[in-house]
């Protein structure tokens, strides 16, 4: 029987629609994904794994860059307004009391 260690070690398989996907068998790969497996299985494919791991999180950080600078930028708006409508009210005070 050769297929006791497919069992028990990472594996990779191809599904009906030609992809591969990895059937994570080690408790390494289990606790800390492929880069922790400590099977054999083809390092490419891990790191093929983990690379496409590591954009989709760069991606996140990326967006969360984008949204941090928009919300500093409305923070730095909201904080003109506030100095505007101060100067304004005390502009109308100083008026008030050159008028009366
Ligand atoms: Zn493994």
């Amino acid at each position: 029987m050769d297929d006791a260690p497919t069992r028990t070690r990472c594996h990779w398989l191809r599904d009906e629609d030609g992809l591969e996907i990895l059937i994570q068998m080690c408790c390494g790969a289990a606790i800390g994904g492929p880069a922790e497996c400590t099977c054999n299985v083809p390092e490419s494919r891990i790191e093929a794994a983990e690379r496409g791991r590591a954009e989709a999180e760069a991606h996140v950080l990326r967006l969360m860059d984008e949204r941090d600078r928009r919300l500093h930028e409305q923070a730095g708006i909201w904080g003109r307004n506030k100095r505007l409508r101060q100067r304004i009210e005390e502009l109308e005070t100083l008026l008030a009391g050159t008028t009366s």
